[in-house]
């Protein structure tokens, strides 16, 4: 379902949040003060980020340096391949994905998981619940990719804690 509002939320047992340009998306979350629920509902279910996303989630980000939500330790730098014509498809984990003006995950804590490297930098890790892409996996349609697997997993995971 498509989250949109706070009552939403309550709903949902993880968020995607996904690719689009992280500072429109930014201005969104401020104009419809959505930054406090939010930061209330990624501290508590499972988080993905999707390119824009895997941006929102970092600790810090450079190029230029923008506000997020600051729930994966790791730094990623926007843009980080170049521009538009620099966008290509790839495979990970033996899945095509697409990096679409994607931002370059520059450095992780020591407790971030690299589930896998594009170029010699990571491009998906997992922190606790909270996991990142720099990728788009959803634009290749021979689903479920290994990404949207994982996440489910760590989504039921985290329902059983919390009703076992
Ligand atoms: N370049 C975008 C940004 O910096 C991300 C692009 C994407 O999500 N495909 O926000």
């Amino acid at each position: 379902m498509a989250v949109k509002t706070p009552k939403h939320f309550a709903e949902v047992d993880g968020f995607i949040l996904p690719g689009g340009e992280s500072t429109t998306m930014l201005k969104l979350i401020e104009r419809f003060d959505l930054w406090d629920a939010l930061s209330k509902e990624f501290a508590q279910k499972p988080v993905w980020g999707i390119c824009a996303g895997s941006i929102l989630l970092a600790e810090t980000v450079t190029s230029p340096e923008q506000k997020a939500f600051e729930i994966i330790p790791m730094t990623v730098e926007r843009n980080g391949y170049g521009r538009q014509l620099d966008s290509h498809t790839a495979e990970i984990d033996g899945y095509e994905v697409s990096f679409i003006r994607a931002p370059v995950i520059k450095d992780v804590a020591n407790d971030i998981e690299i589930k896998a490297s594009h170029q010699g930098d990571p491009v998906w890790v997992a922190h606790g619940q909270n996991m990142a892409t720099t990728f788009h996996p959803e634009l290749t349609f021979n689903f479920p990719s290994p990404m949207h697997k994982t996440f489910v997993n760590m989504v039921s995971a985290e329902m059983l804690k919390a009703r076992p």
